[in-house]
């Protein structure tokens, strides 16, 4: 029984990828797509992006684990609604998730882009900066739950929507449409840490736009489909929201010829907002194959039905 590595570019990562695996102790065969092996062999699909296939080959897998925190690649592969299905995280992934966050903040409010200009001429460009208090964080689950700890730290006002109610010291926790409302109407800054799904997917579009009192900045950090691309610059143009920090996109990468890549008031960063360190995901991988061999639920499982 054994691995099988489902992700782009995997063949010419496997001697990296099987050291991983060496280091957690694993000594089991691990293919990619190609090689020759049995499939009721498989016992787990690591997974990025695999695309929809014929899985009922795969008789005997126990579970198939996401590369990413994201899920949205595996609901688009059609996997068998019973299969079992974990998803990544680390504390190493929400510390980069807040880092990206909470320095973005800084950059947007200190106007860096004219101060790195300004530099070029030897101008001496003070400036007040712009400022603002009230974050509202759209998605509390790992990682919106670890911005919204980052920014209290730093003496924001943080407000959470979700679709259940939390208890966090310090965070207004909004719910169902009534609760987006309120967040909208009060938010100096917009952040998007939804994952994409059937609810979620184009959220951000102009309806949503007209909500919003202060003229937030956005920033979409989730997923890209989660924005309404068209509806974002007549939104900046007519000053419902006052910039947008983008590091994720409908198609990846942003296509060159992209209006986005030119407008002074969006900012484009190549999903890099955080990421998922390889030996991270062999680690949690080898300790979820564990638990579900021995009839356990994974860590941090993923519930196919709700698409995240
Ligand atoms: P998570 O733990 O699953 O949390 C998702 C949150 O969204 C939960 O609070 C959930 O509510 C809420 N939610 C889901 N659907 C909703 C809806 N229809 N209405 C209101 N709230 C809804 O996810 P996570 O680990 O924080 O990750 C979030 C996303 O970040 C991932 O899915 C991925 O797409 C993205 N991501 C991006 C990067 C990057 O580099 N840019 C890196 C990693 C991840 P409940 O708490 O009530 O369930």
């Amino acid at each position: 029984m054994s691995v099988l590595v489902m992700m782009s570019g995997s063949e010419s990562r496997l001697d990296a990828i099987q050291q991983d695996f060496s280091a957690q102790g694993f000594d089991e065969p691990i293919w990619v797509p190609g090689d020759d092996f049995d499939p009721e062999a498989v016992e787990m699909i690591l997974a990025w992006k695999p695309g929809a296939q014929d899985w009922r080959p795969y008789k005997n897998l126990k579970l198939v684990q996401s590369w990413g925190a994201g899920v949205d690649h595996l609901l688009e592969a059609n996997l068998p609604a019973e299969w079992t299905v974990a998803r990544f995280m680390s504390q190493s992934l929400k510390d980069r998730m807040v880092r990206y966050v909470c320095s973005q903040l800084s950059n947007w409010q200190l106007d860096m882009p004219r101060l790195f200009q300004a530099q070029k001429s030897a101008d001496w460009a003070w400036h007040d900066g712009r400022w603002g208090k009230k974050v509202l964080i759209l998605g509390l689950g790992e990682l919106g739950q670890s911005v919204a700890q980052g920014l209290l730290s730093q003496g924001y006002d943080v407000s959470g929507w979700s679709r259940s109610a939390k208890q966090i010291d310090g965070v207004e926790s909004l719910n169902g449409e009534a609760g987006l409302e309120q967040g909208l109407a009060q938010c100096d800054y917009l952040i998007n840490l939804l994952p994409l799904t059937s609810a979620t997917r184009n959220l951000l579009d102009e309806k949503l736009w007209a909500k919003c009192e202060r003229q937030p900045v956005v920033m979409n950090v989730g997923r890209g489909a989660s924005l309404a691309e068209d509806d974002l610059m007549p939104a900046l143009k007519s000053g419902q929201i006052s910039g947008a920090i983008l590091d994720v996109f409908s198609t990846e990468p942003l296509p060159a010829v992209h209006p986005f890549w030119g407008h002074e008031g969006i900012w484009v960063t190549p999903h890099i907002a955080s990421i998922s360190a390889p030996e991270d995901v062999i680690a949690l991988a080898c300790e979820n194959l564990e638990l579900v061999r021995a009839g356990k639920a994974p860590r941090f499982p993923v519930d196919l039905s709700q698409e995240y």
